[in-house]
């Protein structure tokens, strides 16, 4: 080392700075935005190309710069919007450090055409790693433009760390999306290589961004939350059921407007959302909590993607029950229901509740169309396998239940808690030995969900739809064993998705390609599919299939070997050979036993949901205390 110390000249200081705000060109896009929000523009237009690596664009409708500032802008620390450090802990614009536009420059080819709202001419200015290298007028009618240029092109070595064009896009339309969520206000517009991705029309309405960035049935299932406690406000909406997702990503948290990124948060909404979600599931949200200025902190991070809150177990609490309000009132909706006053979102969003509900209510419980029935079926089941392998003369009951819920008094209840911690329900880790000789009694399905069975002195409760997607699973892979997977279309179907979904199609599509998806891309926003796995049904479900592995992609897993993506492929593939709550006719019910205990296609118990739940004659009758 050196023993002389110097002061590292100008323009390394402003590489090592640059390196804090812009990391990508996510980060780029980030900042401009954020500039013109900040100048009042209800229009703002992004621009990219290759990921925004030889090219972005932004402009907006702001109030612009003046030319006498514009040399200073392209300055460090040098900001319109604080004055004083008082003013840091009182932060109502995104931007305050006066770092963005110098670091930006420092590291790239910036063309930056403005026209003040008071002055008579535009200007443009080129700063080309930070040294402002032309200045002439313009005829720029109104607010800001900044194209930035080659990133990183004096900086080599990150300019290799840049991710493939295609990530780094994916980045920008992840981006676009928090902004227009956060601002329904303002018209955004995000073109990708020549191609718009997003236009949101800025018309004020959350839900009108929302139907953009997702779509118009999201939009309707969405639960709203309004709700304020302790001087914190809790609005924007949820996703449960169907609209659950397989990571976070679809959480979208806002603190004063401000897109921000928290454990605690998506924590306190995933812990209200219990029940709501799969296990192993993350419901979506856009949501905004209003604070008091001074009680958050945005200065922590470079990007501002951090912040931290003054009383964060507070915080959490009050989310919790906003959300858990918003959800409960999901069960009043269902007394709307019945005085014929329907909102329709509601109703879409809990069809499956509603279902339920409805089995409960309306189905009738006939003992005596029940007996005989369970007779024959004892008959087909007695008889060994052979025959019944061949024997298609059975039907499977559906049980005419009219069952209400018992409504117990309080001191009922408290016999029924006690009651249930002896039951012990087993997940079953392998699924019982069945043997044939022995009968099987389908006794039906409940809410379209549950398949009973009665074997030997057990009463076993199949998931339906767990146990028939483990099965296509299996078969699938003895498919694919077998080289066998693909089932090819005589003329490919086309099929339309958005930027992101293209975009992740493009990163795997070897690993699609090996699990029987044989994708070619069409044009810049649909794909041509040759072949699906076979099992996978109707051409209608290959967009929701493939919209269904994109939205539950693990991204923290994403450099998963190519053998495991093509079995979590494979497993979306099932997953889609039917639909939750999809009601399995009678054929399908007896397929599924059958399939389990008699031609053993499962070998064992699938890792993540249990299929199988058995409860013993003696549980039942300790729980009647009918025995000790
Ligand atoms: P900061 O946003 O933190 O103030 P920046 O480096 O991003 O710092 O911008 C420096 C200054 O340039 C801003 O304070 C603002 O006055 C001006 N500016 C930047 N972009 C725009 C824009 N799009 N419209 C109007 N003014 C802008
Ligand atoms: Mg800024």
């Amino acid at each position: 080392m050196n023993d002389k110390i110097i002061s590292l000249p100008k323009e390394v200081v402003m590489k090592i700075a640059a390196g804090e705000v812009v990391e990508k060109p996510a980060s780029i896009v980030k900042e401009l935005v954020e500039n013109s929000i900040d100048a009042g523009a209800t229009a703002i237009t992004v621009e990219i190309k290759d990921g925004g690596i030889s090219y972005l664009r932004v402009v907006d409708n702001g109030s612009g710069i003046r030319e006498n500032m514009i040399a200073l802008a392209f300055e460090r620390h040098s900001t319109s919007k604080l004055f004083s450090s008082n003013d840091l802990f009182n932060i109502k614009t995104l931007g305050f450090r006066g770092e963005a536009l110098a670091s930006i420059a420092a590291v790239s080819k910036v063309t930056l055409t403005t026209k003040h709202k008071e002055a008579e001419n535009g200007v443009t200015v080129e700063n080309h790693g930070g040294v402002i290298t032309n200045i002439k007028p313009s005829a720029f009618s109104m607010g800001t433009s900044i194209v930035v240029k080659e990133l990183f092109f004096n900086t080599p070595v990150r300019l290799k760390f840049l991710k493939k064009p295609i990530s780094e896009a994916s980045s920008i339309s992840d981006l676009l999306m928090r902004l227009i969520l956060s601002r329904p206000d303002i018209s955004f517009r995000y073109v990708n290589n020549g191609k718009t991705i997003y236009h949101s029309i800025g018309d004020g309405k959350l839900e009108s961004a929302i139907s953009r960035v997702y779509d118009v049935s999201t939009a309707k299932k969405l639960i709203e939350v309004n709700y304020s406690s302790n001087g914190i406000i809790i609005k924007g909406y949820v996703g449960v059921f169907d609209l659950e997702k397989g990571n976070r990503s679809n959480q979208t948290f806002f603190v004063n407007g401000r897109y921000f990124k928290d454990d605690i948060v998506s924590s306190a909404l995933e812990t209200s959302c219990r029940g709501f979600v799969t296990v192993s599931k993350f419901p979506m949200c856009i949501i905004d909590i209003i604070v008091p200025y001074n009680s958050v902190d945005v200065n922590v991070h470079p990007n501002k993607l951090e912040v931290r809150f003054e009383n964060p177990n507070l915080l959490k609490e009050v989310i919790i029950e906003a959300v858990t309000n918003a959800l409960n009132n999901i069960y009043i909706s269902n007394e709307i229901i019945n005085n014929d006053n329907i909102n329709e979102a509601k109703l879409n969003l809990n069809d499956e509740i509603f279902n339920t509900f409805d089995d409960i209510k309306n189905t009738t419980y006939n003992v005596d169309v029940l007996k005989p029935n369970l007779e024959a079926f004892k008959n087909v089941f007695n008889n060994d396998s052979e025959k019944l392998l061949s024997d298609s003369s059975y039907t499977v009951l559906e049980p005419k239940i009219k069952w209400r819920p018992l409504e117990f008094s309080n001191n009922s209840e408290d016999v029924q808690n006690k009651n249930n911690n002896s039951i012990q329900e087993t997940f079953i880790e392998n699924k019982p030995e069945i043997d044939i000789r022995d009968s099987i009694i389908i006794i039906g399905t409940i809410f379209n969900t549950f398949i009973l069975l009665e074997y030997k002195e057990k009463l076993l409760i199949i998931d339906q739809h767990a146990a028939f997607e483990r099965i296509n699973f299996e078969k699938m892979l003895t498919a694919y064993k077998n080289k066998n997977l693909k089932q090819e279309y005589l003329t490919p179907i086309l099929i339309n998705l958005n930027q992101r979904e293209i975009d992740f199609i493009r990163e795997h599509q070897d690993e699609l390609y090996d699990s029987g998806f044989d994708i070619t891309f069409f044009d810049d926003d649909s794909i041509a599919v040759r072949s699906v796995p076979i099992l996978l049904g109707e051409p209608m479900s290959i967009k929701s299939c493939l919209q269904e592995i994109f939205n539950n992609w693990d991204n923290k897993k994403d450099n998963l070997s190519k053998e495991i993506a093509r079995e979590k492929i494979l497993q979306f593939a099932c997953k889609h050979s039917i639909k939750a709550g999809d009601k399995l006719d009678d054929d399908t019910i007896f397929q599924i036993v059958k399939q389990l205990f008699i031609d053993n296609i499962v070998p064992t118990c699938p890792h993540g949901r249990p299929i199988i739940i058995e409860l013993t004659k003696n549980e039942l009758y300790k729980r009647f205390k009918r025995i000790q």
